[in-house]
């Protein structure tokens, strides 16, 4: 089983030719209000990548927004655990650009109450899954607890920011993409030193396009990425870690839970928005087959 312990975003959307420089303004096409947030779309990729069941611990609101997203995460077989909180449901507001490049700004809103008392029994939990859109107390809190009851975590070290050692100490698979490695080890040395001074047991950097690298215990596996048109790239990684979650609790080997990822990732950046652009394992599969 996963558990995904995370954020819940309304996503705000908007198409514009390009991404507006500070102090501009562009005209773009019509809005849409989908489910997103990088928990929520994870656990989502988790429930569709199929193998293993998922659950997720999240604070919504009480609003609409919290409606839009127990019904794409329940619709998705996803169980929840909800924090009801006083704030407003988490909101995204995100600018896709004819590039399919995106500028995203998050208004945590009930996110940011997620609290370490909050976490759910972990017995019958293979993987905790982990992001950084919820406070880092309460992440470096869960990932503990997961360590002290033999439950493996995965960190998506999302958006950048520094981790704190004790978080880190308690990781068994980190996710980066390029940005977020950056922000963690600099930019110095090759990927491989880099990937290592992380100090977990598996370190991954997704490389867009380029596909993705893992250091496990001292080897390097590479994945490339499957070629696909790119027209919307919003929640590219969350698949990849939502799918990647779902692979290990079902105890698929590393290098084939890494193409299975990359694989529903490559899909679901052919597809607009986030939780909505998920694809199912059924998809993948016969999409890896040609
Ligand atoms: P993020 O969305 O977090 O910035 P990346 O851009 O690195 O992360 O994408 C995550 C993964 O999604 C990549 O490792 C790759 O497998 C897949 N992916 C992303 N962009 C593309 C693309 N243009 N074509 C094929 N696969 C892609």
């Amino acid at each position: 089983r996963v558990l995904v312990a995370g954020s819940a975003n309304a996503d705000f959307v908007v198409h514009a030719a390009h991404i507006p420089a500070p102090g501009e303004t562009v005209l773009g096409g019509d809005l849409a209000i989908v489910p997103g947030g990088k928990g929520a779309n994870q656990a989502v990729a988790a429930a569709r990548a199929g193998g293993a069941s998922t659950a997720m611990l999240v604070a919504l609101g009480d609003d609409a927004a919290a409606g839009i997203l127990e019904a794409s995460l329940t619709g998705a077989g996803v169980a929840l655990h909800i924090v009801r909180s006083a704030r407003a449901t988490g909101a995204a507001l995100i600018t896709v650009s004819d590039a399919a490049e995106n500028a995203i700004t998050v208004a945590p809103g009930a996110n940011a109450d997620l609290a370490p008392g909050h976490l759910p029994t972990l017995s019958g939990v293979d993987w905790l899954m982990l992001q950084l859109e919820t406070p880092i107390e309460t992440v470096t809190a869960y990932a503990r607890a997961a360590r002290r009851a033999g439950v493996k975590v995965m960190l998506n070290v999302a958006p950048a920011q520094a981790v704190p050692a004790e978080l880190l100490a308690a990781v068994d698979v980190l996710v980066a993409n390029e940005e977020e490695l950056a922000v963690l080890v600099g930019q110095a040395g090759s990927l491989a030193d880099r990937l290592a001074k992380l100090d977990v047991p598996t370190a991954i950097v997704t490389l867009g396009a380029r596909g993705c690298c893992a250091l496990v215990d001292g080897r390097i596996v590479l994945q490339p990425a499957f070629r696909v048109t790119a027209t919307d790239t919003t929640a590219a990684g969350d698949t990849f870690c939502g799918t990647l979650a779902a692979a290990l609790a079902r105890g698929d080997a590393l290098a084939a839970a890494l193409a299975a990822a990359s694989a529903a990732a490559a899909l679901a950046t052919t597809r607009p928005g986030a939780q909505s652009s998920i694809p199912a394992r059924a998809e993948v599969k016969a999409f890896m087959a040609v």
